[in-house]
């Protein structure tokens, strides 16, 4: 398994090349601003206790509070949490939102728990950190498997501990508890309006054929976008399958499939293909929307597609970049691509702040030119220095976070 950290900091070392930036500003960004190792006392519900790890990372708050997920994964570990909190911090910078990089994690299979232990589990996490979250310092939010009723139990404990009663400092709440409108489908929609801006630059047809890998809240939701505005979804995947048709998914029965059965295999209008082979078929958009490190060196030649959205966080390694820029492949990079979920999540921690409630309408009304000019700018850098579209994103993000610092 690739280590994610030591991929963003290869990032990093092929930005300096491409631009000249100042040497301390990118051997203070090679670390952390701090790394929390948490342990977590949890009562099961057999009255034995178990002890789980759990993590904090604040990248960089130059631009504003520490902002990002928290990731609940059996594989989750500190330098996978690192690397999220390190491209956070050019994310946010990129969508040009006043909000450092942050992240957290627990290691754990939620699905192992119950309900109630969930819930302590949960609450325990803030009950270590309450110390250094906060509306101005450091805000949370929703990432793999973590919920907005997970959100729900944060908040509650951050007010119970600190009298605090603004629910700015967790984003992506369920609506009727200080949620924004719009957040659930903020990662698949800003996706989606990134796609659009830039898919005549990219010359992409104007109906493509899309395959998506990974079927969670991200993937589901860009399925649907994508299909409402008449692209063709051939393929779609989740941890244990992918289905393929060549003529199109119907989105409607594969989720009620899904319900029904729990898994997408054996779709009735489908066939059954591996993960391996949904990365590998003829289309014109790949959206890995699943985890790290699943287009390599091992696979990348074989990519067989006109353009690839990452709406997983750094789901191309740094090997494979170089192989797919060779090839003439664009990569929209993650921190663009999926940008739309922490800009809703900005928006939700402003009307928590100013006390409001945005309409849907107008969530999306102010998500949608700031997408649009991310990419526009991104895609004019990367041709100004002759580099990738991710090269041109960490060029946009690391500008306005030295002009910041030094
Ligand atoms: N976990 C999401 C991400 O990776 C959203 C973070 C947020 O809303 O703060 O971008």
């Amino acid at each position: 398994m690739q280590n994610p950290y030591q991929n963003a900091m290869k990032q990093l070392d092929k930005v300096a090349k491409v631009k000249n930036f100042n040497d301390s500003f990118i051997a203070r960004l090679r670390q952390p601003d701090r790394d929390i190792r948490i342990s977590i006392p949890v009562q099961m519900d057999d009255k034995s206790l178990k002890i789980f790890e759990g993590y904090r990372v604040e990248y960089n708050n130059a631009l504003g509070p520490y902002k990002g997920g928290i990731r609940y994964h059996h594989d989750t570990e500190i330098n996978e949490v690192k690397a999220l909190a390190f491209w956070m911090t050019l994310k946010c910078a990129v969508a040009n939102i006043p909000m450092g990089g942050g992240k957290g994690g627990i290691t754990v299979e939620p699905r192992n728990l119950s309900k109630g232990e969930l819930e302590r589990l949960s609450r325990e996490w803030v009950r270590s950190l309450s110390d250094i979250l906060g509306p101005r310092k450091d805000v949370p939010a929703p990432d793999v498997n973590t919920t907005p009723e997970i959100m729900t139990w944060m908040t509650d404990e951050y007010a119970k501990i600190t009298g605090d009663k603004t629910r700015a400092t967790f984003t992506g709440k369920p609506i009727e508890k200080g949620g924004s409108e719009g957040r659930g489908p903020a990662t698949g929609l800003g996706g989606f309006y990134v796609f659009n801006a830039l898919r005549k630059d990219l010359k992409l047809p104007e109906k493509c054929k899309v395959a998506i890998q990974g079927f969670g809240n991200v993937g589901s939701n860009a399925a649907e976008i994508f299909a409402e505005h008449g692209h063709k979804i051939i393929a779609v995947s989740d941890s244990k399958s992918a289905i393929f048709n060549k003529d199109g998914l119907d989105l409607k029965k594969v989720q009620a499939h899904k319900k029904s059965t729990g898994a997408l295999k054996d779709f009735p209008d489908a066939k059954n293909i591996t993960n391996e082979e949904l990365l590998e078929l003829p289309c014109d958009l790949l959206v890995p929307a699943a985890f790290e490190n699943v287009i390599t060196e091992q696979n990348a030649r074989k990519i067989k597609v006109k353009a690839i959205l990452e709406l997983a966080n750094g789901p191309v390694t740094p090997e494979a970049d170089e192989i797919l820029f060779k090839k003439g492949i664009p990569v929209i990079p993650d921190v663009l691509a999926n940008s739309g979920g922490v800009t809703v999540s900005y928006f939700e921690w402003e009307q928590n702040l100013k006390n409001e409630h945005w309409t849907e309408k107008e969530v999306f009304k102010k998500l949608k030119p700031m997408m649009e000019d991310a990419s526009k700018k991104i895609f004019e850098e990367s041709k100004k220095s002759r580099t990738s579209l991710r090269m041109g994103a960490f060029i946009l993000a690391l500008e306005r976070i030295q002009k910041k610092m030094l």
